[in-house]
This record gives structure tokens, sequence and C-alpha cells, in this order.
């Protein structure tokens, strides 16, 4: 069966076949079409138009359509986590984990929809303004498209649509070409619901039509999550929008003198260095451990990254699975060997088997190797001694990204110091740095990214104040 896309709340198929493969063995995940021309126009020519009603759309009507996907997509979990493993490779467990997580980013959003509003501030301050009230409301920017990629083909797609649907602004969403499938599951689900004709869209299409997409007015705001080269290119393609930027990083983790438990650590820095194939904006690829517990630590995570499960995606006891394509794995193992070449010790791991790619840990890199300085998206991590946590600090600060950091301490004091020093957009304390709640705000400072997501902070994001000046009060 060919699963349709989705043009204003309505399914649609094209001419353009797609065949979505899974990276594991190449079997078939499922068939879709690319959307037409006319579809593509169809969409943003509803989003447009229905704007202005979708606007003032009661609270409770866009907070109930958000409860029943969240409801359905619990439901489905089991079917939805399955999609998910077939099309992009992820082991099943985290697939399950990401499904959970878009129930919740749905029912945030229900309930920050009925909540969200503004504030009221005196004006009379100023003796100029006596007798004056402001009333200030936050208003949709205007209609959406959101641009994801493929290592959450669903939490990400749902971290564009639910903010998006909760404050009023209509949106076409383009899902990644690896990994439409569940992106169209979702929009099967929002049919479901009496969300006014126009206000969604799902469409699949190639890179040149998002990026006419990302000139056209009539999409006012771009919610763009993927790379930096994509990202900044759709930045200078539309100047004059509101461009929101989720980009990459080569998060670190800092491990403290003081911190206790370092099989805790090492486990954590493990499981989050490789799971998904390290194919996680924040997943760990840099460690700076104090040299007074960097060899024991070194031991510890090289034994745990030993112990995880690697293979078939669809295995339970499954924990790394195949990188999304075979570019990707040969890649790693390039800036690997280039490491490697300049000196690098292999700790575990370091090689490539058609799509897979070992579990690797790395320690000796020298600098100016791409496994630090530039965004891995393997399954592999760097370990580094260093004197003092201040010099962790500066080694972490010295990337051109600044996504999440992690820092194993119980010193509350070189809490706050770390996140008053770390150039980052959050700091994980007692743990890794990939740490994501969906509801807390969420990005990136320096070239990972501009704008924040996370239910309440991505509607804030979406929309503008607006201002009603009351006088003779
Ligand atoms: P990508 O940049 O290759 O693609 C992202 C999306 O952009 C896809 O839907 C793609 O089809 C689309 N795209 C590509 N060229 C385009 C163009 N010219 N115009 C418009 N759209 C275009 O990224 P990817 O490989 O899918 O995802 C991996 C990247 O995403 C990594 O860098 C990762 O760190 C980043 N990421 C960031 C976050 C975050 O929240 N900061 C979360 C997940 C992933």
């Amino acid at each position: 069966m060919t699963v349709p896309y989705w043009v204003a709340g309505q399914p649609a198929t094209g001419e353009d076949r797609v065949e979505v493969r899974t990276p594991h063995d190449n079997g078939l995940a499922g068939v879709t079409t690319n959307a037409s021309a006319q579809d593509v126009e169809r969409a943003v020519a509803a989003a447009h138009a229905v704007a202005g009603e979708f606007a003032v759309l009661p609270a409770h009507a866009r907070a109930a359509a958000l409860d029943h996907v969240s409801r359905r997509l619990a439901e489905r979990a089991d079917e939805v986590a399955a999609l998910i493993t077939a099309e992009s490779g992820k082991p099943a467990k985290w697939a399950r984990v990401e499904a959970s997580r878009a129930v919740s980013v749905f029912r945030w959003a229900a309930e920050e929809a009925r909540r969200f509003s503004g504030e009221l501030q005196r004006l009379d301050t100023d003796p100029a303004a006596s007798g004056r009230l402001a009333l200030v409301r936050r208003a949709p920017r205007g209609p959406v498209l959101g641009i994801a990629p493929f290592n959450f083909p669903l939490n990400l797609v749902a971290h564009k649509v639910a903010p998006a649907l909760a404050v009023g602004a209509p949106i076409v969403v383009k899902p990644a070409p690896a990994t439409p499938l569940v992106a169209l599951l979702l929009g099967g689900l929002l049919a479901e619901t009496d969300l006014p004709a126009g206000s969604w869209s799902v469409l699949p299409v190639p890179n040149e039509v998002a990026g006419a997409l990302v000139e056209d007015p009539r999409l006012p705001v771009v919610s763009f999550t993927g790379s930096g080269p994509v990202g900044y290119s759709i930045q200078e393609r539309a100047p004059r929008k509101h461009v929101v930027l989720e980009l990459g990083g080569n998060a670190a983790a800092v491990v403290c003198p003081d911190w206790t438990d370092l099989g805790f650590a090492a486990s954590r820095i493990a499981t989050f260095a490789m799971y998904q194939g390290g194919q996680s904006c924040i997943s760990v690829q840099r460690v700076y451990a104090h040299r007074e517990v960097y060899p024991a630590l070194e031991r510890a995570v090289v034994a745990r990254v030993r112990e995880l499960g690697v293979g078939d995606p669809a295995d339970p006891a499954t924990d790394v699975g195949p990188l999304i394509n075979e570019a990707a794995a040969r890649r790693v193992q390039e800036w690997v060997d280039e490491a490697v070449a300049a000196g690098a010790r292999v700790l575990t791991g370091g090689h490539r088997d058609g799509t897979a790619f070992e579990p690797t840990v790395l320690a000796d890199v020298p600098p100016g190797c791409r496994v630090v300085d530039e965004e891995v998206f393997g399954p592999v991590v760097v370990l580094e001694p260093v004197d003092s946590t201040e010099e962790a600090f500066d080694r972490v600060n010295a990337s051109r990204f600044g996504l999440q950091a992690g820092v194993f301490t119980h010193d509350v004091r070189l809490a706050f110091r770390a996140s008053a020093r770390l150039a980052v957009g959050g700091v994980v304390v007692g743990d890794v740095p990939s740490f994501r709640a969906d509801q807390m705000p969420y990005g990136g400072v320096k070239e990972s990214g501009t704008g924040r997501e996370g239910v309440r902070a991505a509607m804030e994001d979406l929309t503008e104040q607006r201002v009603l000046v009351l006088t003779g009060l």
C-alpha cells in the first residue's frame, strides 16, 4: 500500500514514488510518494488562507485536538515504535522511548494551549501614562514551515507541529527524505481531529522543493532542525523571515574529581555516546575527566561500551544499530582513520561493516582531528584527561558548537559555576549532556543554532507580542 501524504488535512498521493528502506538490511519499510507541485501549492495556499481564522480558534478546541493526538499516539505506541525502527534503524528500545516522548509533547502542548495567554502591564509608573494600562497578548507570527531531520523522525516532527497548533499557527511540515513514514502516520491522527482544513499539512518533498518553500512569503516562519550547513543556507535564503535553527553539536561530559560513582558515569557515557549509533545532536562525543579519576574512568567506559548489544535494531536487546546509510558509516570511518593516523589510540571498536560502525572509544586524539572538532554523528567518543575542572570547562568551550554539556560533580557551587562558564544552551549536572525533557527550553548557542524548542519555549518563539493600550482608567 502506498502511504498517502497530507495536504490541508486531506490524504493525497503523487506520481513520484518513494521507497523507504530500513538501514539495517535494506528491506522495504514502506512506500509513499513525494507531494506533487500542485499539492505543495494547495497546502501553502490553504495555510495562508486559514491563518486568520486559526489564530482565533478557541483554546479548548486546539487543546482537545492535541489531547486526541496524544491519546492516539499512546494507543498505537507499539506500531509507531516499530515504524521508527523500520525506517530509521533506531533500536527498538529507543524507538519506544521516542514514541512515548511524542505522546508527552502533544499532551504538554494541549496543557500549554489552555494557559498560554499574556500579561497585564501597568503603565502609570510614568506620569505621562497615568490612567493607562497595557494588555500584552501573544499572537502567531504566521504560518510555519517545519523542516525535520531523520534522527528523531517522530519526536522532532512533534516538536514542530504541536507548539504551532497550540498557538494557532498553521504548519506545513516536511519530514526527512529517509524517514517520512512515521510523520505520515502522525498526519493520520491529526486527520481524526476537528482542526480547520488548511491548518496542517505533512509533505514529503525533495530538498529543492523544500528550498523553494523556504523563500515562499506565505510561510513567514521557518523552524528548522538539522545540520548547520543546511540551516545556515536556509537563513541566507530567507533573511526577512523568523528562522529558528536547531543545529548540531559535539557535546561534552566533564568528570570532576569529587564524583564518587565512576561506574555510573562510565555507564551513562557509554550508553549515550553510542545510543542510536551516536546519531543524536547531544550524544556524548567528548569526555574531559580529571587526571585523578581518568584511568579508572577510561577502563570503566571501555568495559561498558564492550557490553553494549550491537546489531539488528528490531531485536529488543540491541543498544546500537546501524547508521542511517552507508555513506554516513564511511564518513565516520574516514574521520576515525584520520585520528588514528595522527596518533590516536583506539581503545575499542574502530571498524565499519556496511551501514554499521562499531562503538568506538578513542584516546590521545591530537588537536585538529575531526572526531573532536566536528560533529561525528556516529558511535564514537573521545576521552581526554585534564589537570583541573577549569581546564575541562575551557576544553568544552573550545568548540564552535554549544548545545548542552554534562558535568559529573556533587558540588553545588561547581554546578552554578558550570552554568555561568559553559557556552551551551543547557548544563546537566550529575549526568551526561544527552538528557532532554521535552518541556524544558532546548537549543544551542554559537553554531548549534538560534531560538529555543521545548513546548512552551517554542510557543513563545512562534508568537510575537501584541499590545493593547487602554486609556482613561
Ligand atoms: P540535514 O541538515 O541533512 O537535513 C535536515 C532536513 O533539512 C531534512 O528534512 C532535509 O531534507 C532538509 N533539507 C536538506 N536540504 C535542504 C534545503 N536545501 N532546503 C530545505 N530543506 C533542506 O540533517 P539530518 O542529516 O537529517 O539530521 C542530522 C542533523 O540534525 C545533525 O547535524 C544533528 O545534530 C541535527 N539535529 C539537531 C537537533 C537539535 O535539536 N539541535 C536535533 C536533532 C538533530
